[in-house]
C-alpha cells in the first residue's frame, strides 16, 4: 500500500483541545477527525486497526459457539415501552420522530430488539441454548463526551446475548464468555484487572467490567493487594488501606478504563417482554437471559495509552495496521526509491500487509510520522541500496541489522 494514496491527514501541530496521548496520537497521526462532539469519522488507519479488533473478538466468540448477526439501530418506542425503559433510560437515550410522527430512538444497547427477534421464533427447550453478538455503532447522548473515542455519543460496541432455559446454562455462557474476554484482552496485549461492578442501565443481578489499569481511566478501581479481590468503588467504596472484605490484604486504589462488561440478566427483560419457552416437563417459563458488551471504538484509546513511549505509537502485532512499513530516505526517481518498491512488490504479492512511505518528503518527515504510524518492522532504504543492501528496524527493541535486498524480499 502506498502512503501517498491511503489519506492519513496529519496535523503539524499539537491538537489543542487533546489533554491525553492516546486522543494527541489519534488526532495528530490522522486516524480520526471530529465531526461534532463525540462523534467521529475513523479515517482509513484507524479503521485497519478496528477491524483487527473486531476480528480477534470475532474469532473468539464463534470459537465458543456464538453466532453474528445485525439488528437495526433505529428502533421503534412500542418496545422500549414493554421493558419500561422508554421512560427509565434517561436523556442518555437520542430520541427521534419519522415523518409520521411515530417515535423512535437510536439503540443505546439491543437488549429489546434482541429479546422481541428471539421471542417471535423460540418457543421451546428443544431451541436453546442460543448465543447472538453484533459489532455496531451505538448511540448515547453523553451529558460530557470527552478524551475522543474514549466517551463518544455515536461508538462501536460489541454486543453479545446468550439465552439459557436453567441459571445454571447461564452459568456456564458467563464463564465461556468470561474466558473467551480474558483471551480477547489478552491477545490486546492489554493489562488489565477483572472487577466486580454495579449493572447500572442495563441491570440484572451481578456483572463484571474489565478494566485496563491506567492513570487516565475515569473508573476508579478498589482491589486487594494480596488477593483477587478487586471491584468498582462504585459497588464497594473502601478507603486505601482497609482490610480486604475477603480478609486478605489490604485495600489499594487505581484507575481504570472500562473495555468490557458481562452482565447475568435472568429474567429482567424476558419476563417483562414475555419471552417464554415451553420446557420438558410441558411447563412455560421464562428464558434466562446473559449480555456482554466490549467497547470496540474506546479499545483503540486503551491499547494507544499503553502502546506509546512520548506520543511515539507501537500497536501490538495483533492489531498493527502493517506487518511492515518500508522507508525510502530518497525522493521518487532514484536507485533507492525503486529498490524499495521492488521490496514492497515483493511482500505485497505474498499478502504481507505492507506500507511503503513513497511520498515526496524528506527522511525526517517520514521517519516522525512512522512513529505515528506505529509499525513495529520498519525496513530503511537508504545509501546502501546501491550494493544491494537495506536495514531492518525493530522499533521495539531498536535493534537494526543490515540485510540484502533478496532477505528484505523473503522477511515473512
Ligand atoms: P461507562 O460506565 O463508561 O459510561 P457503561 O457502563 O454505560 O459505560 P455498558 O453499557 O457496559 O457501558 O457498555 C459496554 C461497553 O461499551 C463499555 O464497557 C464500554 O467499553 C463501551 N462504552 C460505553 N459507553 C461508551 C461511550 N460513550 N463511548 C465509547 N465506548 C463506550
Ligand atoms: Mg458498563
Amino acid at each position: 500500500m502506498k502512503q501517498s494514496l491511503m489519506f492519513i491527514p496529519t496535523l503539524r501541530d499539537m491538537p489543542k483541545d487533546a489533554e491525553i496521548a492516546s486522543h494527541k496520537i489519534l488526532l495528530k497521526g490522522g486516524y480520526i477527525k471530529q465531526h461534532v462532539a463525540g462523534v467521529y469519522t475513523y479515517l482509513p488507519l484507524a479503521y485497519k486497526v478496528i477491524k483487527k479488533i473486531e476480528n480477534i473478538v470475532r474469532e473468539e466468540l464463534d470459537k465458543i459457539g456464538c453466532s453474528e448477526l445485525l439488528m437495526p439501530a433505529l428502533q421503534a418506542k412500542e418496545l422500549w415501552k414493554e421493558s419500561g425503559r422508554w421512560e427509565n433510560y434517561g436523556k442518555e437515550l437520542m430520541r427521534i420522530n419519522d415523518r409520521h410522527d411515530r417515535e423512535f430512538c437510536l439503540g443505546p444497547t439491543h437488549e429489546e430488539v434482541i429479546t422481541a427477534v428471539v421471542r417471535d421464533s423460540v418457543t421451546s427447550y428443544k431451541k436453546l441454548p442460543l448465543a447472538l453478538y453484533q459489532i455496531q455503532s451505538k448511540f448515547r447522548d453523553e451529558f460530557r463526551p470527552r478524551f475522543g473515542l474514549m466517551r463518544g455519543r455515536e461508538f462501536i460496541m460489541k454486543d453479545l446475548y446468550t439465552f439459557s432455559t436453567t441459571t445454571e446454562d447461564l452459568d456456564e455462557w458467563y464463564g465461556k464468555v468470561r474466558q473467551a474476554y480474558i483471551n480477547i484482552f489478552d491477545r490486546l496485549n492489554l493489562h488489565y484487572r477483572i472487577v466486580s461492578a454495579d449493572s447500572g442501565q442495563i441491570g440484572g443481578k451481578s456483572s463484571e467490567e474489565f478494566m485496563v489499569l491506567c492513570d487516565i481511566g475515569e473508573d476508579t478501581i478498589v482491589y486487594s493487594d494480596s488477593s483477587d479481590f478487586a471491584s468498582n468503588v462504585e459497588l464497594c467504596d473502601l478507603e486505601e488501606g482497609a482490610p480486604s472484605p475477603d480478609g486478605k490484604g489490604v485495600i489499594k486504589h487505581a484507575k481504570g478504563i472500562e473495555v468490557g462488561h458481562i452482565f447475568k440478566l435472568g429474567t429482567k427483560y424476558s419476563e417483562p417482554m414475555n419471552l417464554m419457552f415451553i420446557d420438558s416437563d410441558n411447563k412455560k417459563k421464562p428464558v434466562i437471559m446473559g449480555c456482554y458488551g466490549i467497547g470496540i471504538s474506546r479499545l483503540i484509546m486503551a491499547i494507544l495509552e499503553q502502546n506509546n513511549n512520548d506520543l511515539k505509537v507501537l500497536w501490538p502485532e495483533s492489531v498493527s495496521p502493517f506487518k511492515v512499513q518500508i522507508i525510502p530516505m530518497d525522493k521518487p526517481g532514484t536507485l533507492g526509491y525503486e529498490k524499495a518498491f521492488e521490496i514492497h512488490n515483493a511482500l505485497e504479492q505474498k499478502g504481507v500487509e505492507v506500507l511503503i512511505d513513497d511520498r515526496n518528503e524528506s527522511a525526517g518527515v517520514k521517519f516522525n510520522d512512522a512513529d505515528l504510524v506505529g509499525v513495529r518492522t520498519r525496513i530503511i532504504v537508504g545509501r546502501k541500496a546501491q550494493e544491494g543492501i537495506v536495514e531492518l528496524r525493530d522499533a521495539l527493541t531498536d535493534e537494526r541489522k543490515e540485510i540484502t535486498i533478496e532477505e528484505a524480499k523473503e522477511l515473512f
